[in-house]
Order: C-alpha cells, then sequence, then structure tokens
C-alpha cells in the first residue's frame, strides 16, 4: 500500500543544489512549499520551474504551495543590530520600523495607543522575550517580565489584544499577483484571525486557487469555525501558534483542529518543527517520530516540513525519513482501523459527499482494496479522502491543475486520464489502466465513482461495483463475488 498521508516541503537554500529538488520529489515530496516570508521572487521562479520539472521526470504531480507572509508584527531596528533587555525594564512602545531612541521600542503596527490594553501580554522574538502592558499613562508602556537579547526585525505577538489589523498586506497582493503568474497550485494566508480574512486572500489569489488557513493567532483558533466556512483547508501553524498560546496546550489544541477540520470536510495539515533536529543530524529524535505518529493518528491530511527542508544539511533524508514514519503509523491505523461510520460531511455538495461515503463503506465491506474515482473539480475525491477508506483512491482526471491539487488529498493517487463519451468506456479504459499497471488483477473488485453523463460538470451521482475483466465477459462465472 503507497503512503496516505501527504508530505508538504518548504523549499529554501537547502533545494538550490543541482539535483536536490528532483531528489526530494523521488523521496516523497508531494507538495512544494514556497515561503514568500524568504527569498526573493527569482528564487521562487526557479524553485516552482524545478518543481514542475522534476514531477514531470518522476510521473506525478507535484502541488505548489504559496505561503504568503500575512499582517506579521515585527519590532524595528536596534544600533548595531540588537539590544538586551532586562527583567524589570520599562520600555515606550511606538510604531516604527528604524533605529528607536534608546527606551523606545519600535513595534511595525500603527495603533498601539487605541489597542493595547492595561495587562496585555506582549511576546517578543518567540517566547524569549515577555511583558504586560502598562497603558495607564496615555501611551503604552511593556514591563519586562522576561528579558533576553531582541534582535532586529524579530516578530512581536500579542495574544490578548484585539489588533485592527488588515487581513491582506500589500506586499501580499503583489506576491500574490506573481504567484498567479507561477500558475500555483495552493495559497496558505497566514496571521488571519476570521473567515473574512480567508475570504480576502481568496478573492486576491483569482477566486479559484484554494486557500489553506494558517491557525497561528488566538484569535483564529477562536474564531474557528467562521475559518471553516470558508478556507478549502486549515494549517495548525504550531511555530506562531505556540508564541501565542501557552505551549503545553498545543497537543490538545492540535487534535482539537485536526478533528474539527476533518469534520467539516476540508483537508487538515500539521506543521512546524516536526523533524527540527533534522535541520543538523541525519537521524531524528525519538520524540520527533512520535510526533509525526501522533499526528497521522490524529487523522491529518498532511504534515509539513519547514527548516528541516529549507535550510537543512539533510533536505532528502528529512523526506525519507518523515515517510517512512508515516507509512509506519498507516499500517497500524489499518491494524486497527478506525470506527466505521464517519458521519456525514455536510460540505455542501450532498449528493458527492453520499456518495464519497457509500464508495468507502462499499470498499471496506467487500474488502476491496481499490476506488477509481473520476473528477472533473476534484471535490468528490476530496470527500472520499476525509471519508479515510481502508481502500487505496485511484483518482482519474483530464485536468493537470486538478491532478496537481489533488496531490494534497490523504490516501489519492492522481491519475491522467484522456476523457471518454461515455461512463462504460471510462470504466473500461480505467480498469485496463489498473490491470496494466499492476495496481488490481484480474477478478478483482473495484469500486468505480463517477458523474453521469460525464464531461459535462455532472454531480457525482453513480457508483459501480466492477470486477476487473468484466469487460471481456457478458455475465459475472459462477462463485465470483459480483
Ligand atoms: C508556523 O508558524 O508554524 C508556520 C507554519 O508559519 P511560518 O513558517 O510562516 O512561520
Amino acid at each position: 500500500m503507497t503512503r496516505r498521508t501527504k508530505i508538504i516541503a518548504t523549499l529554501g537554500p537547502a533545494a538550490l543544489p543541482s539535483g536536490t529538488v528532483e531528489a526530494m520529489v523521488e523521496a516523497g515530496m508531494d507538495v512544494a512549499r514556497l515561503n514568500f516570508s524568504h527569498g526573493d521572487r527569482d528564487f521562487h521562479r526557479l524553485m516552482a520551474g524545478r518543481v514542475r520539472e522534476a514531477a514531470r521526470a518522476a510521473g506525478r504531480p507535484v502541488a505548489v504551495l504559496q505561503d504568503i507572509q500575512g499582517p506579521k508584527i515585527r519590532v524595528g531596528a536596534f544600533p548595531g543590530g540588537s539590544i538586551q533587555i532586562r527583567e524589570g525594564d520599562r520600555v515606550r512602545l511606538a510604531h516604527g520600523e528604524g533605529d528607536a531612541p534608546p527606551g523606545t521600542l519600535h513595534i511595525g503596527y500603527p495603533r498601539l495607543d487605541s489597542d493595547l490594553k492595561t495587562g496585555d501580554r506582549v511576546i517578543l522574538a518567540d517566547g524569549l522575550i515577555q511583558g504586560v502592558v502598562d497603558a495607564s499613562g496615555g501611551e503604552p508602556m511593556l514591563e519586562i517580565h522576561k528579558g533576553g537579547e531582541l534582535s532586529d526585525r524579530k516578530g512581536a505577538a500579542f495574544p490578548d489584544s484585539d489588533l485592527t489589523m488588515e487581513a491582506v498586506t500589500d506586499q501580499d497582493r503583489e506576491d500574490l499577483e506573481f504567484g498567479r503568474g507561477l500558475g500555483v497550485d495552493y495559497v496558505a494566508a497566514s496571521f488571519v484571525r476570521r473567515g473574512e480574512d480567508v475570504a480576502a486572500a481568496a478573492e486576491l489569489a483569482g477566486g479559484e486557487t484554494p486557500v489553506i488557513a494558517k491557525v497561528e493567532l488566538a484569535s483564529a483558533y477562536e474564531n474557528l469555525d467562521s475559518i471553516l466556512g470558508t478556507a478549502y483547508g486549515v494549517m495548525v501553524a504550531r511555530g506562531d501558534l505556540g508564541v501565542q498560546l501557552p505551549l503545553e496546550t498545543i497537543p490538545h489544541v492540535q487534535a482539537d483542529i485536526l478533528r474539527r477540520t476533518n469534520a467539516a470536510g476540508l483537508v487538515s495539515i500539521t506543521a512546524t518543527e516536526m523533524l527540527e533536529s533534522m535541520v543538523s543530524s541525519l537521524r531524528p529524535s525519538r520524540a520527533e517520530v512520535t510526533d509525526v505518529a501522533t499526528a497521522v493518528a490524529s487523522d491529518t491530511d498532511a504534515v509539513m516540513l519547514s527548516a528541516e527542508t529549507a535550510i537543512g544539511d539533510n533536505p532528502v533524508s528529512a523526506i525519507s525519513a518523515m515517510s517512512a514514519i508515516c507509512r509506519e503509523a498507516e499500517r497500524h491505523r489499518e491494524l486497527h482501523p478506525p470506527p466505521r461510520g464517519v458521519d456525514f460531511l455536510e460540505s455542501g455538495q450532498y449528493f458527492a459527499s453520499a456518495m464519497a461515503k457509500a464508495a468507502a463503506e462499499a470498499a471496506r465491506n467487500l474488502g476491496f482494496k481499490t476506488i477509481a474515482a473520476f473528477t472533473e473539480s476534484g471535490g468528490t475525491v476530496e470527500l472520499l479522502s476525509k471519508y479515510r477508506p481502508s481502500a487505496q483512491i485511484m483518482a482519474f482526471a483530464a485536468d493537470q491543475g486538478i491532478r496537481r491539487r489533488m496531490a494534497l488529498f490523504w490516501g489519492v493517487t492522481p491519475i491522467e486520464f484522456e476523457p471518454r463519451p461515455s461512463t462504460d468506456l471510462m470504466f473500461a479504459a480505467a480498469e485496463k489502466y489498473l490491470e496494466k499497471e499492476g495496481i488490481c488483477e484480474r477478478g478483482e473488485g473495484v469500486v468505480m465513482v463517477a458523474g453521469s453523463p460525464p464531461n459535462v460538470g455532472a454531480y457525482t451521482n453513480l457508483i459501480k461495483l466492477h470486477m476487473v475483466g468484466e469487460r471481456l465477459r457478458s455475465v459475472p462465472t459462477p462463485g465470483s463475488r459480483a
């Protein structure tokens, strides 16, 4: 059985040496993430081109995900590059980007005076420095409770404050336009707070490109239901989320986000520090292996590598290790399958959802190893995947962009398919392919799922329990399971 959980790998300088992107695809990268918080346009263009070439050479689709920076707030610069801040210090918070006078901390957010209240926590440099706001004197002062060295442009988080930020920055607008030119398959929207923020990013992404909401703000987690109503998928972005929320809450917050995202029928991704030690080591730690396996057991669709593949010493080994851990975790999932009968997913596509649920159950009940789904938009295949069938999902699609999109779906193998004028001809062509590729044997059962009539955008309304080879005879042989 092929790996079901999909692997997203971030491309950075570590992917530059010749042959590395090809080796990453070979090792199992399903989705390449271009992180627009780093790197310039030339770099992202080069990487997108290499991914497309490597995918072509490997004969399997690999999606490109553009991760936009979003309204991340940062401190300004310091003369000499950094300052030492001590516990007990009081510093004035002021809007600015450049060098600040002594006793003042510049923050790249304009409405500090109106939006910060006394008692609000401020967390700098991923939690290294922490303080509490005192706004009693008019202008906000920060009382430092935990000190350290603060360097230029480090992140600033305000988990208790209701900041009135724009959802998408001017930089994001330009980056999204550039991404459209590259033909990216997904956009990941950073620092969204609610569903409207995701909708704003989706509109700027062109309306067609699916948008994954990164849940990395405390407010995004609070507003998860509104995000689930708008986003195509959700990423548990544990890096920033672990700054906003107490670290010890992250395991159950992750489980809760994955459960609710899956129940909404959306794609779920678990991200950040999954194999962090592999940035400099050839083997992951025991704790990291357990972390990845836990995400798989919690039914994540995909797991993501960040620094491990972007700047690490061993980007290809990190993907191989991730792949091996996922496979082993899935094997145990198969030995102990989740309880039957996932609740009906009311994703708005009621017919497709009913068909997908019936197909998954039929394959499980009959012990069929394969579901063949014919798709124009990928929508039914996404739902099929969310019902977590025990069978592999072979997804036949004519559209190359849809095949790349499906590279992210749990348990789905996208396959190029030339449209046929009738469902009978489609099924015959698919079974021929499955037999030729050694995916199915003669006499084996396959659940076929399609929309009829084909090629006109019909909703999925047809399931056929098909025996491989039956095209060659008119009636089932006695004793066959049909
Ligand atoms: C995160 O914060 O976990 C995340 C995925 O976002 P980024 O890598 O852009 O910080």
